[in-house]
């Protein structure tokens, strides 16, 4: 027997509930169908033995408007980032040296050079703006050159143009430089407020949720009460002039006006649509895709290198794990280390089976942190390029030139179908922000449609 509504949404991650939430506020009848057996897709809060880890997204910057609105909507509570105490950069030799500020000890003539590629970029990932990219009079030709290969043109300081690379590549697409371009480049920064925010690590990772992100799914999906269906992969999505008819596992079969399609886009193809998606986005689908990034987690006693007189923060462009922060929960006494492995490191880390990568993980947080860091009580990496209903981390971004020639169709319905996820928001891309503001955004035009 089918189930009828105004509107069927697919997904239960923030941009979905986010989505339904703002529908059902607005007198609109829904229903959240969800993979999973939990909301939150990539927002995902953890006890494992005894620690409360985020395994997914975690942190909120000041810019991020809609995100701190639904914190605040929501009664959930943030913290600082523990950021006292001087930062670690380690050198291409491997030699750690101790700094305050943003930019890195990596001598004067590179701090230089540094300085001068993020005040030029800053500059272009305004011009470009994060709305649209494909838009911009030198969108192709900076959709035809990859970020490394831009960088490398800019300077013949290879440590500059490393260090420059992380901040897009292995920190926030998790994919090589060599496979994204400057257009997709300049998009991340854009969507951040600029570069010079993606340098500065006090601003982009200001602070976190006391109790953990997921509670935002949580609480929005409590709202919505028994309209959220879990363990409900939706299999075939069929529209037609007077609406759609969504089927997934279970029996379930709910006929709306419309639909909201809240997942990932490389996971668009595990639906059946039908009639089938027009040509552009089949091809368009085919050049999205997420990167991969391990999360690395080590819980110990105590929170030890702060007495050392460090943040715990590290960059290591050239290191395994690229980057480190203190990441210890709100009024708990153990102290936490959160590092990230990234795109072809991670590859090779996996490769290494379980209890090597342990040891090289633990041995690159001791080169940092001294023989402490060796014996975590509690230590976990994320695996999200194994979840089903995700397939990498953190979000999904176009191989070299698909920006700028399918970015304008990511966000345009598809006859009664919408789009939301923050793999295609313009401010806060990538993150929670840009899947509540992408949610936001769809209701908003499934409620334009509903009363016209
Ligand atoms: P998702 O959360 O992916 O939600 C999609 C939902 O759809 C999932 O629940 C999935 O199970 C479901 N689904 C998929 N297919 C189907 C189907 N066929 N039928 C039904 N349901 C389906 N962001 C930040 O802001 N700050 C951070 O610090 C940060 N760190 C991160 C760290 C990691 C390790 C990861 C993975 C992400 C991080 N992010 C961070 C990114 C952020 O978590 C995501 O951008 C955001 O949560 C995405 O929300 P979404 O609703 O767009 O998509």
């Amino acid at each position: 027997m089918a189930e009828t509504c105004d509107v069927v949404i697919i997904g239960a991650g923030a941009a979905g509930l986010s989505a339904a939430t703002r529908l059902a506020r607005a007198g609109v009848s829904v229903r959240v169908l969800e993979a999973r057996d939990r909301v939150g897709g990539r927002t995902w809060t953890r006890e494992i033995d005894g620690a409360m880890l985020e395994i997914g997204g975690q942190w909120v910057s000041p810019d991020q408007t809609a995100l701190l609105q639904t914190l605040e909507e929501l009664g959930l509570e943030t913290y600082p980032r523990y950021r006292d105490g001087e930062s670690l950069y380690v050198d291409r030799d491997g030699v750690a040296h101790r700094y305050t500020g943003e930019i890195f000890p990596a001598g004067p003539e590179t701090e230089a050079e540094i300085e001068r590629l993020v005040a030029l970029l800053h500059g272009m990932s305004l011009e470009v703006g994060a709305d649209e990219p494909w838009a911009h009079p030198r969108a192709a030709e900076y959709d035809a050159i990859s970020w490394r290969e831009w960088l490398r043109r800019q300077s013949d300081d290879e440590t500059a143009t490393d260090v420059v690379s992380l901040y897009v590549a292995e920190a926030m697409l998790t994919k090589p430089a060599h496979s994204i371009s400057l257009l997709q480049a300049l998009l991340m920064a854009a969507s951040a407020g600029g570069f010079e925010h993606l340098v500065d690590e006090g601003f982009i990772l200001d602070r976190r949720v006391v109790g953990g992100m997921q509670q935002v799914s949580e609480r929005l999906a409590a709202e919505l009460g028994d309209a959220v269906r879990l363990n409900a992969p939706v299999r075939r999505l069929e529209r037609g002039d007077d609406g759609v008819v969504a089927y997934a596992d279970g029996g379930i079969e709910v006929r709306a006006k419309r639909a909201v399609v809240a997942v990932p886009p490389n996971l668009y193809s595990r639906i059946d649509f039908q009639p089938p998606l027009p040509r552009m986005r089949h091809q368009a689908h085919q050049h999205v895709s997420l990167g991969l990034v391990i999360k690395v987690h080590a819980v110990y006693d105590t929170p030890f290198w702060r007495e050392d007189g460090l943040s715990g923060t590290v960059f290591a462009p050239f290191e395994t794990i690229t980057e480190v922060y203190d990441n210890t929960n709100h009024d708990d006494p153990r102290g936490t280390l959160v590092g990230f492995v990234s795109d072809l490191a991670a590859d090779a880390s996996f490769g290494l089976g379980e209890e090597a990568q342990r040891q090289q993980i633990l041995e690159g947080l001791a080169r940092y942190f001294g023989p402490k860091a060796l014996e975590p009580r509690v230590f976990y990496l994320s695996d999200w390029g194994s979840e089903e209903w995700t397939r990498g981390a953190y979000a999904a971004s176009f191989d070299l030139g698909g920006l700028s020639r399918y970015g304008a169709l990511q966000t345009q319905p598809e006859g009664a179908i919408h789009w939301a996820c923050s793999d295609i928001a313009a401010a806060g891309y990538q993150h929670v922000d840009g899947a509540i503001r992408r949610g936001w955004a769809a209701a908003d035009e499934v409620l334009e449609q509903l009363r016209a």
